[in-house]
């Protein structure tokens, strides 16, 4: 591993201001979920902040070089999974306006008690099954933070006058979001479409599954060229019958 908490990050210029970063390490071996940049004339919006404070800095240092200047920043959580929010506080610490879905912090709360955990830092911890001075050294001060504005079923941001579409699409966990740019036809989609693993659907059940189902038929309505998942390598929008049909053999296998 190159840096504590970082390893070696790839990157992907996807054109129209938009890139995504692949490949952060948070500890030798154990990857951190991607992350997504959209620049935008006076904006810059992140999806999924990194879950160390060196994965916070890498990607916020790499959008100030790719889009120096921009007077505003939001970072969306696609869900409370603590490889794709954990160093929420890097942006906040900047002033970035974040937004989650409603039930973020009930999912978090659920999180930390699952994990046996009272604070943050025992959250992470648990998690990565590490000590404490494993994690001063690979996480580093950063911390999730709590969304300044909840997400219901969807919202269009304009950033400027660019559009940026979040849309709740729940099944890998209740709170699990997408993002759509239509300027660019890239689809952010979190955990919701998993390149790496196929869909995780440890966290939820049959009825969750459905949703899940439902909410990626939704989204095959947008035009989307490519899809920068929760973890792996960007792709086509091919993906998603790919991850339906793995869902619709669960779900009738547990029937
Ligand atoms: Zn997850």
């Amino acid at each position: 591993m190159e840096q504590p908490g970082l390893g070696v990050p790839r990157t992907a210029d996807l054109g129209n201001g938009v890139h995504a970063i692949l490949d952060m390490e948070t500890l030798e071996g154990v990857h951190a979920a991607n992350v997504g940049i959209i620049a935008t004339g006076r904006a810059q919006v992140f999806v999924n902040s990194g879950q160390t404070e060196a994965q916070g800095r890498y990607v916020w240092d790499y959008a100030q070089t790719k889009a120096p200047g921009r007077e505003m920043s939001y970072l969306v959580l696609t869900h409370h999974h603590l490889d794709h929010c954990y160093a929420a506080s890097y942006f906040d610490d900047r002033h970035t306006l974040i937004y989650a879905h409603k039930s973020f912090g009930g999912c978090m709360a659920d999180m930390r008690s699952h994990l046996d955990a009272t604070d943050y830092q025992g959250m992470i911890e648990a998690f990565l099954k590490i000590d404490p001075e494993t994690c001063r050294k690979h996480v580093g001060n950063v911390h999730p933070v709590s969304p300044h504005r909840h997400i219901g079923e969807e919202v269009s941001l304009a950033a400027n006058g660019e559009e940026i579409l979040i849309q709740h699409l729940p099944g890998h966990t209740p709170c699990d979001l997408v993002v759509y740019h239509p300027k660019s036809k890239v689809l952010f989609a979190g955990d919701a479409i998993n390149e790496r693993a196929g869909p995780v659907t440890m966290f939820g059940e049959v009825r969750d599954w459905k949703k899940w189902i439902a909410g990626l038929e939704k989204i095959k309505r947008l035009e989307i060229d490519r899809i920068v998942p929760g973890h792996g390598e960007v792709c086509g929008p091919e993906i998603i019958d790919e991850h339906i049909e793995e869902l619709e053999k669960r779900v009738a296998a547990a029937a």
